[in-house]
């Protein structure tokens, strides 16, 4: 039969995912014959259990729950509602990873009118009997029934405003018995029904509530942003309570063994005395520091400083506690590893191995690859944060903090920033046009799109920050204004965004520069050393390339060519080609974009020095880059010689229903062959220039056909590209190295690999469409419809953020075969976002993958990301 409640006594540190982290640790430190209240916890099986019963706690587990309590009365001689001594309880969550704040603890369970006089004539303090029984009420109302605290603390306001007192210590034991009356009153009236007086069933609906808690709405949350799957459940503690507001040889507090903030070696924390539970966050009192508990309570103190010791060289890390002192003696309450801000992590991480606490491996495991933006990017001044109020929330498309003034155009950030003001971009959603004004912002905020909308890739590429998919905007292009909950703001309007949480705040918040330390080098060296996969960038251009380089990109995995045809005038010349009708018209317009590219071409190659680079010829659907007003249209057509109506009949023949399934990619090398020979003399005619420049760099460019579907499609447009490169090999009296490959982005080409293998010379996945096409969603609209997905658990995560390892990783992995099956040393690597996001490296790891490729800002990121893979994969 399984067990579902355990003693602490019965538990140990290695049973995360059944006890829960608090429960786990609870064991472990009673197991080290800490100071631990006695107590139980009931298992993450049984929340489970809870939900396939259909919401139920079963009577078997009540069972033991109560047979537990009966251990629980025999260690401490105390009963749970009893009247000569009564004994009282906390009930608290505990997840198997820390969520901190998720879910709510209640104290001093097991109070009613009868117990609380007990209390009081046995402590002769009846003021701490009936401060902590409606503090229990108040807690039990909101975590179990639902009312929200702030209620109560208006029946306290009230009481206060009475008798013209200030603080709530200042209320007296009658004044706390009203308070008591006054909310249970309170409490009959919202819910119509009595508070339970019954102790065993307070404990059995608060333990219920703690089950409830795992799937409410932040939780859901917190757990797609963090990779928690919803299945792992929640474990509940039942301790017995110890009282740090019993007088003033009492009190609570939290403490780190080390600075959280800059990972110094120094017991960092708060205390208040005569004070319970989260007093000391609350900011009730001004707590004091942990060293002035060496006056305070120095018997505790000395413990407090031994115990630390003790849990940090057995955990390796460093440790974050709660304790609290009942009349001069120390308990312990909770120990787990502590979180910490990304230049302490790397700090510690250091020092530990220094210390020789733990090995580099070790180290490399203990920092969150993803927290690493936090020293690449600027960050809101935490203190200033805390006071901000955020008025909306959207995706966390691009990290990084920013704070400026509203506009609604490119054109209108462009002058702003010109002006030298700090401009946030507010749009609908962005197009290539707007590329130039999302430069000129310090961040950008869209109503549409997901993670993989452009304002979000090119925002990643730009290192700037974005908050994509927030429609709780709604804007007002012409009027020039968004409103967000009845409020309006207008242009010049200052806002902030937070890129790592989504975010945004209706007022500039202060934010600090990124800061990158001495320990960075040190801890990313070790990743070098120990990640298989290597690590490439997506870099359009020559100042993207060169960041990447320095953030030790190793090449790059993907140049999108058109990224390029937005810049100056050259959208001019890029318009001609596209609207040209006859092949001649096509050549004149190519003949124009011929030396921008191969200039562009060759400032990358100039910027990489010869490490690899993949370039990938025209993808989108043409449309992108037409002329849309009147006016573009009527300029173009007098250059081009056409007459207005001409133009504009191209243009609108020229219109996709579905762009994304149209004319591009390969398909358009198809069409106009002459495409791919002129980006094929730019790429070629490019590496020759460079090399005789500087030999010593040695490039050999990587040419890449998007979209291939089939490998006829692809031989016809590598024999274009191999004809042309002879010819401008022929021309130069030089050889050169280069490779023709493909991306596998179309479900299609993936089944077909094997037979694609025999053309390409490489391939590279392209994982944002072919998630797209596998889940037959576009990633431009699914945005809008996936939360309700998530919050019917069909899917967990955003699969265009997380590579779906069921589903299309399935074909990747088959295509990853069958390319090798064919070509035994095929590189293999990925250029979609996923190259950046630790879960899917870690995937691209197990299979064999040759790179990952990704936005420059992430290339740290995912270089420990592949060394933690590789170490997890051993
Ligand atoms: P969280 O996970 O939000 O920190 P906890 O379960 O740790 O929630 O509890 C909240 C507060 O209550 C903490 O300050 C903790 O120390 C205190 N607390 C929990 N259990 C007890 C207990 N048995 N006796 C005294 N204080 C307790
Ligand atoms: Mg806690
Ligand atoms: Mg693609």
């Amino acid at each position: 039969m399984t067990k579902y409640v355990y003693l602490f006594s019965e538990g140990n540190g290695q049973m995360r995912e059944l006890l829960g982290g608090k429960g786990a640790n609870l064991a472990e430190m009673t197991k080290l014959g800490m100071p631990v209240p006695f107590g139980f916890t009931v298992t993450t099986e049984a929340c489970n259990r809870y939900y396939d019963d259909g919401e139920q706690i079963h009577e078997d587990i009540q069972k033991e729950i109560f047979e537990a309590l009966s251990e629980l009365e025999k260690k401490t001689g105390k009963k749970l509602g009893d009247k000569e001594n009564p004994l009282l309880v906390s009930v608290r969550s505990g997840a198997r990873a820390s969520m901190p704040g998720m879910m709510d603890t209640i104290l001093n369970l097991g109070i009613n009118d009868e117990v609380v006089e007990t209390i009081a004539a046995k402590t002769n303090n009846p003021r701490f009997a009936y401060d902590s029984y409606r503090r229990f009420i108040q807690m039990f109302a909101d975590v179990v029934m639902g009312l929200s605290k702030a209620r109560f603390e208006t029946i306290i306001d009230e009481i206060k405003a009475e008798r013209g007192v200030k603080l709530d210590s200042d209320l007296n034991a009658d004044e706390m018995k009203e308070m008591v009356s006054k909310f249970k009153e309170f409490y009959r009236e919202q819910l119509h029904d009595d508070f339970p007086t019954d102790p065993r069933v307070q404990l059995i609906k608060a333990v219920e509530a703690v089950f409830m808690s795992w799937n409410n709405e932040r939780a859901i949350y917190y757990r797609q942003v963090n990779d928690i799957p919803s299945s792992w459940g929640t474990a509940v503690n039942v301790q017995s309570m110890v009282f740090g507001n019993m007088g003033n040889d009492c009190g609570t507090g939290v403490a780190f063994t080390r600075n959280p903030a800059t990972g110094e070696k120094k017991l960092f924390g708060e205390f208040l005395m005569n004070a319970q539970g989260e007093d000391v966050v609350a900011g009730v009192r001004t707590p004091q520091t942990i060293d002035q508990l060496k006056e305070v309570a120095p018997h505790a103190y000395d413990q407090f400083v031994k115990i630390c010791g003790i849990l940090e060289n057995h955990y390796k890390d460093m440790q974050d506690m709660e304790f609290t002192i009942e009349n001069g003696n120390l308990y312990m309450l909770q120990t787990r590893n502590g979180k910490r801000t990304a230049a302490a992590a790397l700090k510690i991480a250091c020092d530990l191995v220094d210390e020789g606490l733990i090995n580099e491996e070790e180290a490399l495991m203990m920092v969150d690859p993803k927290q690493l933006d936090a020293l690449l990017h600027p960050q809101f001044d935490a203190d200033e944060l805390k006071k901000a109020k955020v008025i909306a929330k959207g995706l966390a498309a691009s990290p990084g903090a920013a704070a400026g003034q509203v506009y609604f155009t490119a054109e209108d950030a462009i002058a702003a920033h010109n002006n030298g003001e700090k401009v946030v971009l507010v749009r609908l959603e962005t197009s290539p046009e707007d590329i130039q004004g999302m430069a000129a912002s310090e961040g950008i905020l869209t109503v549409r799109g997901g993670m993989t909308s452009h304002a979000a890739v090119v925002a990643r590429g730009m290192g700037t920050c974005c908050v994509s998919g927030c429609d709780d905007v709604k804007i007002n292009e012409e009027a020039k204004t968004f409103t967000v909950n009845g409020v309006t703001y207008h242009e010049k309007d200052w806002i902030s965004l937070d890129g790592s949480t989504g975010n945004v705040y209706g007022e500039a918040v202060k934010t600090v520069p990124a800061t990158i330390s001495g320990y960075f080098e040190r801890f990313m060296s070790w990743a070098d050393n120990t990640r298989k996969l290597q690590v490439r960038t997506n870099a359009d251009t020559p100042r993207d390339a060169k960041q990447a380089v320095e953030f030790g990109a190793e090449g790059i995995g993907l140049v999108r060519t058109e990224h390029m045809f937005f810049e100056g005038d050259r959208i001019r010349a890029v318009r001609e080609m596209i609207v040209s009708k006859t092949e001649e018209q096509r050549r004149v317009a190519l003949a124009k974009i011929l030396p921008m590219q191969q200039g562009d071409f060759e400032a990358i190659y100039e910027v990489m020095q010869g490490l690899p680079v993949t370039i990938r010829y025209l993808d989108p659907p043409l449309h992108e880059f037409l002329p849309n007003t009147d006016e573009e249209i009527a300029s173009l057509a007098e250059e081009m010689n056409m007459t207005f109506d001409e133009l504009k009949n191209v243009v609108v023949s020229l219109h996709e229903f579905n762009p994304m399934m149209g004319h591009r990619g390969c398909r358009l090398a198809v069409s106009y062959p002459e495409i791919a020979e002129m980006q094929t003399e730019a790429v070629i005619q490019a590496a020759i220039n460079v090399n005789k420049k500087h030999p010593e760099f040695d490039v050999h460019p990587e040419i890449m056909i998007p979209l291939v579907g089939d490998k006829a499609e692809l031989k016809f447009v590598k024999n274009i590209v191999v004809k042309k490169a002879e010819e401008v090999m022929e021309k130069n009296g030089v050889h050169l190295d280069y490779k023709v490959g493909t991306m596998i982005e179309i479900p299609r080409a993936a089944l077909l690999a094997d037979e694609i293998a025999e053309e390409a010379e490489f391939f590279s996945f392209g994982t944002n469409d072919l998630t797209q096409m596998t889940f037959g969603f576009s990633r431009d609209d699914a945005g809008g419809f996936l939360k309700d997905y998530y919050e019917k658990k069909i899917y967990e995560q955003d699969p265009f953020a997380r590579v779906d390892q069921k589903g299309v990783g399935k074909l990747i992995k088959m295509a990853a075969e069958g390319g090798r099956a064919t070509r035994p040393d095929i590189k293999l690597g990925i250029c979609g976002e996923h190259g950046g996001d630790p879960s899917s490296i870690d995937f691209c790891h197990r299979i064999g993958l040759t790179y990952v490729s990704c936005s420059p800002f992430r290339v740290p990121i995912a270089r420990l990301a592949a060394a933690q893979a590789a170490i997890r994969n051993k």
